[in-house]
């Protein structure tokens, strides 16, 4: 059936604004996006029909602002509003708000949000409801003199969380009655401090529990549905990091069990749209309700490869007024999903966020294996603004161990230079041999930390070799565009390789890696190729440099690896992961001073605003060069040592690329 939603704008940004706009580019149904200051050149601005600027920057003044939205929807004429997941979308007066405005929101009923808004109410409804649920304490009462009584009845380990909470906030492990007070104080603290709400809850912390939630899905006409689970227990900080369905050793009886508990728990709440019920199991099967999220959560898409539907179609039929597309009874897994999510963050420093600019980003090839989930490309910056998530790779195949093979694939051909990421964490978690045994409990990444966050190790001669043929490829094709510049381009004195004509041309490379020190490599040219001489041994090496991508042959074997330069600074990836090296000593490379670079590259994008010297001037270490323009900022290059400015590269005026040859240097003798 056709929609009758025409216009639908998603209040909310990165990848599933963009995922969003997708399903409802393929219904036919035009798609209006907000943006706040900080993203008016992202993915899911570009992507949408009409965009919509909201407010500066921080979310509380644009993503989180319900008038901005709604008057955003009047001004578009949008007739829905898909809030995503995270923001507004378990914001009862916003679902209201969207009502009074006369807009569709696609999300339950606001009661429905309200009753599962916290965890504390929510988990005496399930009582009633007789779904099963953790065995604690949440009651009114928040005193410690009650606190201490009930997690006495209760037993320890307990756990303290925020009964407003989400995000792991205000969540405390209690192992002894004599930690307990000073747990009590901390949640508080943080829950006051993120949720504007103090209150409490405590319960029975289970051990080596999974994480198993279930899909859910009603109508307005009285039909309810479970869309089978997903295992979300591999986990760090208790946030989830892969997700997959179905469940490892999950039997036809439980899932039936889990299923319809979850379909009790929604219709507890008149509940409308796509829910998730989240249930802790522990190790003998026995299951808890948790909570539930009135929303699509990040993980949907595992659910949508098994079982073949499209989860925000259905969000939108059913927000229209239709029924479910499908019953119970023709609902089918098929095969076996994984999700793993990419965040700009440190996983050698407890998993912190980080921040920066994606330098350099390649996705693996979609397909029906294969799926990639971003809001950002190569060149965005990930912010402190707003979730670190850069993507989630979704793979599916016919069982659980092809589907992980297809995850081990999946992350090599994942390439991120820029900022640090957990993809290599991730890599390593899915080659895990517990991991493929299937393993899973929230305990799995802090139990195999030392296996999954090995400490820093020097870049393999295959790496240097590689960073060495890629740099003599560079200033081949530099010499090559010198030649063909100037007024004699057979001269030899143009050839990168043979500049002396001599018996042995050879480079000396002094390369400095963070964790081995300074690597001296001799790099011989030997005909079409070099021979490398290595630490460990010497090798043959040729090959093209396009752009980026190295295709080389090394010692005989064939590598396709990325190769990226700032300055000094050399990164090499293979097989998704990242080696950097610095050039110890730039002006080295000049070799015998035939072409020194000595390193004059453009430290950023930029433009050139200022020349301070003409071609052929002699300098001394440190006179000014150029300026260069960047980031709002100027900066001065200077010359590195005594030495003839031989060719100015570019003029005023002139943008440069990072990573750009400014100037032609040539040493001075010593
Ligand atoms: P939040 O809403 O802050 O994300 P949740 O209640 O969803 O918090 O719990 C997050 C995670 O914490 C769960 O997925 C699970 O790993 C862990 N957890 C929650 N409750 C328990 C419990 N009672 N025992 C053991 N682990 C728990």
């Amino acid at each position: 059936m056709a929609l009758t939603i025409g216009k639908l704008l998603i209040a909310n940004r990165g990848e599933i604004a963009c995922r969003v706009i997708r399903t409802a580019r393929r219904l036919g149904v035009r798609t209006v996006a907000v943006y706040s200051d900080a993203d008016a050149g992202a993915q899911h601005v570009k992507q949408a029909d009409e965009a919509y600027r909201i407010g500066p920057a921080p979310a509380r003044e644009s993503y989180l602002k319900i008038e901005a939205v709604i008057a955003a929807a009047k001004q578009s004429g949008a007739d829905a509003i898909h809030p995503g997941y995270g923001f507004l979308s378990e914001n009862a007066e916003f679902a209201e708000a969207c009502a009074q405005a006369g807009i569709v929101f696609v999300g339950p009923p606001a009661s429905s949000i309200r009753a599962m808004g916290g965890k504390s109410a929510a988990k005496a409804l399930m009582e009633k409801a007789g779904v099963p649920v953790v065995p604690g304490y949440h009651g009114e009462a928040q005193d410690l003199k009650t606190f201490t009584a009930e997690a006495k009845r209760i037993g320890y380990p307990v756990l303290i969380k925020a009964s407003a909470g989400g995000g792991g906030k205000g969540m405390r492990i209690v192992e002894t009655e004599g930690g307990l007070a000073e747990a009590v104080e901390g949640a508080q603290r943080e829950a006051k401090s993120a949720f504007g709400d103090d209150r409490l809850l405590v319960e029975k912390y289970l051990l080596r529990p999974r994480h198993i939630e279930i899909q859910v899905f009603a109508d307005g006409h009285g039909n309810a549905v479970y869309l089978f689970e997903r295992d979300c227990s591999i986990q760090r900080r208790h946030q989830k990091v892969i997700e997959e369905a179905p469940a490892p050793g999950m039997t036809a009886e439980r899932r039936r069990a889990m299923g319809e508990a979850a379909v009790r728990a929604a219709q507890a709440v008149g509940y409308r749209g796509a829910g998730t019920v989240e249930f802790i199991a522990a190790p003998d099967g026995t299951f808890y309700f948790m909570e539930m999220n009135t929303r699509l959560q990040v993980e949907h898409p595992v659910t949508e490869m098994i079982t073949g539907q499209d989860l925000v179609e259905w969000q939108l039929r059913v927000a229209q007024g239709e029924a479910l597309p499908l019953t119970q009874d023709q609902l089918r897994i098929n095969g076996h999903a994984f999700e793993v999510r990419l965040y700009a963050e440190d996983p050698a420093r407890d998993f912190l966020p980080a921040t920066g600019t994606l330098r350099h980003l390649r996705f693996p090839a979609t397909g029906p294996h294969v799926r990639v989930d971003t809001g950002v490309t190569a060149g965005d910056a990930v912010s402190i603004h707003y979730d670190p998530m850069i993507a989630k790779l979704i793979v599916w195949d016919r069982d659980r161990e092809s589907a992980r093979r297809r995850l081990v694939g999946a992350l090599a051909d994942t390439e991120i230079v820029g900022l640090s990421t957990n993809r290599s964490f991730l890599a390593t978690l899915a080659a895990h041999p517990s991991f493929a045994g299937g393993e899973v409990d929230t305990g799995f990444i802090a139990r195999h930390r030392t296996a999954l966050v090995p400490p820093p190790a020097p870049a393999p001669e295959t790496a240097i070799g590689l960073v060495a043929l890629a740099l003599m490829l560079t200033r081949q094709s530099q010499a090559q565009e010198e030649a063909r510049r100037s007024s004699d381009p057979y001269s030899p004195w143009h050839l990168a390789g043979g500049w002396r004509l001599n018996d042995d041309a050879h480079h000396v490379l002094r390369l400095r890696d963070p964790v081995a020190g300074e690597i001296a490599v001799t790099v011989h040219f030997r005909g079409s190729g070099v021979l490398v001489d290595l630490p460990g041994a010497s090798v043959m090496a040729r090959g093209t440099l396009l752009g980026t991508r190295l295709d080389a042959m090394l010692g005989g074997v064939r590598h396709h690896a990325t190769f990226l330069r700032r300055g000094d600074e050399l990164t090499l990836v293979i097989a998704g992961h990242n080696h950097t090296l610095m050039l110890a000593n730039p002006l080295a490379e000049a070799g015998d001073g035939a072409v020194g670079s000595g390193g004059l590259t453009a430290p950023m994008p930029g433009k050139i605003v200022a020349l301070r010297v003409a071609a052929g001037a002699a300098v001394k270490r440190g006179a000014p060069l150029l300026v260069l323009e960047a980031m709002k900022m100027e900066h001065t290059i200077a010359a590195p040592a005594d030495g003839v400015v031989e060719r100015l590269r570019y003029k005023v005026g002139d943008q440069v690329e990072e990573g750009a040859e400014l100037v032609a240097f040539k040493v001075a003798e010593a």
